[in-house]
């Protein structure tokens, strides 16, 4: 079977050029601002390749270096800054519970990432829009946005059938339940009618919305069922092990399978171009361009009041 290579890159080429053009369309300048208060190379490496694509898009990029316990503090002050649009900030700060509080202390109309309580909770409870508003989508946060607009480029939601359940009859299994990026995309794509097992390092939930879709919105069951049990099942495996060690046991996938790798390392070996229909072996751009696609939305939401 010929095994098709994307990549992240050009994943996110449409949507950048789509970026491009309407931020041309807009009169004023379009913001964001970035608070690094934690020193961590990988995400001043990350503030680096965010720069660089809102730079392709000409939307304009401050990265602030601050002390931790100033965050607060800048981050209040920024939500009162009407010359800037949207607000990211590198986590882990504190850790817990405080870096939990920071992100509820963004704006949601700021809230480039969708980390704030309002967009969370309506991700979790299957809402899809604002105040009850058709023209003002929810937001969501910006890896697991990407890793949905990988899969709706590999074709794999049908829209023959109604926007919600366009995942009808897929099995997928996501290998990372972080709380950033494995729980809310397993709940995303459950709740789009998917059947999705989470593995993390103790164990295998099931999140679903019940045999024939009934729920409203995805339930999860605890399962004893072990990873050589769910991959040979699986239609689209999605993996984020943050380790250089771990490798996917190929010969668990089934043929045809589509392979989706977001974690910085490498969790397939090149053979899985021998297993795979498609494979993506990264998808950090396609993120990239999502935190900006986030936040044109927000500055439409503000300037005009809707999306349009
Ligand atoms: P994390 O450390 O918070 O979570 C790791 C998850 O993987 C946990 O659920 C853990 O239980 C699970 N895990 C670890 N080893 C496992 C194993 N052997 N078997 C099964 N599950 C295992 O990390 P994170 O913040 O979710 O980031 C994960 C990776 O994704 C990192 O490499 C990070 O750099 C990358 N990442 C990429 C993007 C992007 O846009 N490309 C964005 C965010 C994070």
């Amino acid at each position: 079977m010929e095994c098709q290579v994307i990549t992240g890159a050009r994943i996110a080429e449409k949507f950048l050029d789509e970026l491009t053009r309407q931020i041309k369309d807009v009169d004023a300048q379009v913001k964001l601002v970035s608070f690094l208060a934690n020193n961590d190379p990988s995400a001043e490496q990350y503030a680096e390749v965010t720069k660089k694509s809102c730079a392709r898009s000409g939307i304009v990029f401050e990265l602030r270096k601050i002390g931790r316990e100033e965050l607060e503090d800048a981050v209040i002050a920024a939500n009162d800054d009407d010359t800037i649009h949207g607000i990211l900030v590198y986590y882990p700060v504190f850790g817990g519970g405080h870096d939990q509080y920071i992100q509820n202390c963004v704006n949601p109309f700021k809230d480039v990432e969708g980390l704030c309580h309002l967009y969370r909770f309506n991700m979790y409870r299957n809402i899809r829009h604002i105040q009850g508003r058709k023209d003002l989508k929810s937001i969501i946060p910006c890896t697991p946005l990407a890793v949905i607009k990988v899969l709706e480029h590999c074709n794999v939601y049908d829209n023959d059938v109604p926007y919600g359940n366009q995942l009808r009859g897929k099995t997928i299994t996501i290998i990372n339940r972080s709380e950033v990026v494995g729980r809310p995309l397993a709940a995303l794509l459950a709740n789009d009618g998917a059947k999705v097992y989470s593995v993390d390092i103790n164990d295998i939930l099931l999140f679903y919305r019940g045999p024939d879709l009934e729920l409203n919105k995805y339930k999860v069951q605890d399962t004893d069922k072990k990873l050589e049990e769910v991959l040979p099942i699986s239609d689209i495996v999605i993996t984020g092990v943050p380790s250089s060690n771990y490798r996917v046991p190929l010969d668990l996938l089934k043929d045809g399978v589509i392979a989706v790798n977001f974690a910085c390392a490498k969790n397939f070996d090149d053979e899985i171009k021998t297993k795979a229909s498609i494979f993506v072996p990264t998808i950090g751009k396609v993120t990239t361009t999502m935190l900006q696609r986030n936040l044109l939305r927000l500055y439409k939401y503000r300037t005009y009041g809707r999306y349009s």
